[in-house]
């Protein structure tokens, strides 16, 4: 099997029938980059940026953010690196922003939230992702976006972070792509007007679950309720692609589920455009898109809509055994 996963590795991941689907790593940070790429990693789909922020005394500043996004730029220059803005809650204080203890960190202060709130580490973040985009083709995304007014705000702002690099002759791509996560329930059923107002999606199955679910995605208690196969999960996920399709932006996915070779069916039925994973799962999943025809997916996806319940549904995708790790 070792070998068989060397071999996928120069092969591209296409169906059966001719459809493609991209490729990427979800990275945490550059020494990750070698083995995206050996893993057959076309691109980055989710940069997390928030690991830059952990473990200090101030935020890492603008310099230094702009060091690493560039590197990944210079990493990855026929290709795309989706950077995404800190997503950082009261789950991982960091004292120099001063979160105070919350009873619901996950519903509390976190991600999106804070950076409109502390325009000031936002702003440092946008422009350092911003000069970097000089060096390649860079995206920028936003987590946690659960309303308009929102992807209007953060929007707002990185306008401002452009219009202050142009006063400073710094040079940036004035067309930069901006994306939202959809991760949060409101942001599924809002989908038809968020995609008026960013260039792609990418959707947070792990978040959405949890979400979606009402089940803390780290309690062991009840991690066999956390079900991303769920009906209710599925019938979100199939709004926002279809919303994005409609309006003609980009979808991917970026949670766990994207390195689940199960769920690719899915994926090829509902045209997903990119898949982005941990780079261990890239050569499983992408085997599993040579094995796989449209035609076959979508009639399979067809009867995945009917399910109303996990047995039907894990009857339906064939899970006879618990997923390759
Ligand atoms: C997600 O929520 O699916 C996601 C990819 O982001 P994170 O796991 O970093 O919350
Ligand atoms: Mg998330």
């Amino acid at each position: 099997e070792m070998a068989e996963l060397c071999k996928i590795k120069s092969l591209p991941a296409v169906t059966t029938d001719g459809h493609s689907i991209h490729l990427a790593a979800n990275i945490s940070s550059t020494r990750e980059l070698d083995i995206a790429v050996q893993n057959g990693a076309e691109s980055v789909g989710l940069f997390r940026t928030e690991f830059m922020y952990m473990d200090r005394i101030y935020p890492p500043n603008e310099m230094e953010q702009f060091t690493v996004y560039r590197e990944l730029a210079q990493t990855f220059r026929e290709k795309t690196v989706i950077i995404r803005t800190l997503d950082i809650g009261g789950d991982k204080p960091m004292d120099y922003l001063q979160i105070p203890e919350e009873d619901n960190p996950f519903l509390g202060y976190r991600a999106i939230r804070i950076c409109l709130d502390r325009t000031d580490v936002f702003k440092t973040q946008l422009r350092a992702i911003l000069r970097a985009s000089a060096f390649g083709p860079i995206k920028v995304m936003f987590p946690m976006i659960s309303s308009m007014e929102e992807i209007v705000a953060a929007k707002r702002i990185l306008e401002e972070s452009k219009q202050e690099l142009r006063e400073e002759g710094q040079a940036f791509n004035d067309d930069i792509p901006i994306g939202i996560m959809i991760e949060v329930p409101a942001a599924a059923a809002m989908a038809d007007f968020l995609a008026e107002e960013v260039d792609f999606f990418s959707i947070g199955t792990n978040d959405l679950v949890q979400y979606t679910l009402a089940v803390d995605r780290m309690n062991e208690q009840i991690a066999h309720m956390y079900d991303p196969y769920h009906p209710a999960v599925l019938r979100l996920i199939r709004q926002t692609v279809e919303a994005a399709k409609q309006k003609g932006i980009h979808v991917g996915v970026c949670g766990e589920m994207a390195g689940d070779p199960r769920a690719v069916p899915l994926w090829v039925a509902l045209g997903i455009d990119e898949l982005s994973m941990s780079s261990r799962t890239i050569p499983r999943v992408k085997a599993a898109i040579r094995r796989t025809s449209c035609a076959d997916s979508k009639s399979l996806a067809s009867q995945l809509y009917l399910c109303r319940t996990k047995a039907e549904i894990e009857g339906v995708l064939g899970f006879d055994s618990p997923p390759p790790t």
